[in-house]
């Protein structure tokens, strides 16, 4: 009797050590797509927000409505994976909801300034980038009166800078950085004919530490690449991952982010991400979509980024509330 009470009581025990703590502080993640409530072909931006308020939004991309877009709230740094036109934005929506899912309305144009820059400038928020990206946003934020000091921050592969008690570095993303020449004044733009672009060096992936232990990776645009073991899992031991899905031609599709996920970074949990395809319809997941071939590919759970709506991270990389 005494031995089955001592069973009891270690299992009991055992229990509450795993259990959730509910008052544990947790990183809040919004998605701001470009349809609410939706996982729409060109959304990338999400805001994460660190228990001691910090907020960071990453690749405003198209789908942040410039910087008076009212989701953005206070922003504290801006990070920038690459200049693609979806990830520096070179377009953006009229007004909430422009267009359907599928098709998207990007009809305001907002080059060559880019949606990043505009935001950094509105914001006074430090722009976090890789590669030679610094020089390039530098005179940007210069010629639009801006203080390149601090509005742009340089953090290349290897290295880490705070924003608040979050903790960003930079890591390799394996893709490609040419900057279209719609972000160039006419005069230089003239330069990039013939398929040409203005190169700025390496594209970047993140690793954030958030003050309640959450180590979140961003993947950029990248294919598969040994860092996400030695580095990415080996180093900062990220236990959630914001993987790109997009695959052919450019990045790594469901199956090989599947195996970036289950064989090298091994995290508790993912988001997907750059799904390049309408996903959801009424915020419910196609069958048929690349984003739930990766959920059933994945050993973890895969949380899909509707639009508006947050998602809540203990230290561990688990869910505990909104997915
Ligand atoms: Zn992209």
């Amino acid at each position: 009797m005494l031995r089955l009470l001592a069973v009891v009581l270690v299992s009991l025990l055992a229990a509450c050590a795993t259990a959730p703590d509910p008052q544990a502080p947790k990183v809040k993640v919004t998605p701001l797509g470009s349809h609410d409530g939706e996982f729409c072909p060109l959304d990338r931006a999400l805001v994460f927000e660190d228990p001691d308020g910090t907020r960071i939004l990453y690749d405003a991309g198209r789908t942040v409505r410039g910087p008076n877009d009212p989701r953005l709230g206070r922003i504290d740094a801006l990070l920038l994976s690459h200049v693609h036109g979806d990830h520096l934005g070179d377009l953006i929506q009229p007004s909430a909801n422009a267009g359907a899912c599928p098709k998207p309305d990007f009809s305001v144009n907002v080059t060559p300034n880019s949606n990043m820059v505009n935001i950094s400038l509105a914001k006074q928020a430090p722009m976090i980038v890789g590669g030679e990206m610094g020089s390039f946003l530098s005179a940007k934020v210069s010629s639009l009166g801006g203080d390149p000091g601090k509005l742009v921050r340089l953090v290349r592969y290897g290295a880490q800078t705070m924003v608040g008690k979050v903790m960003v570095a930079g890591v390799p993303a394996v893709h490609s950085n040419g900057l279209p020449a719609a972000f160039l004044p006419p005069e230089q733009a003239k330069l990039y004919a013939g398929g040409l672009t203005a190169y700025v060096g390496e594209p970047g992936g993140f690793v954030l530490r958030f003050s309640n232990g959450l180590t979140v990776y961003l993947s950029g645009d990248t294919g598969i690449t040994a860092e996400q073991d030695l580095v990415v899992r080996g180093y900062y031991k990220a236990n959630l991952v914001v993987m790109n899905i997009g695959g052919f031609p450019f990045t790594t599709g469901p199956d090989e982010a599947a195996y970036v996920v289950n064989s090298l970074v091994r995290p508790a949990a993912v988001i997907a991400s750059h799904a390049n395809e309408p996903a959801t319809v009424g915020g419910k997941l196609s069958p048929t979509s690349r984003t739930a071939a990766f959920q059933k590919a994945a050993k973890m759970p895969v949380h899909v980024p509707l639009s508006g709506k947050t998602m809540e991270f203990d230290g561990s990389g688990r869910c505990t509330s909104g997915c």
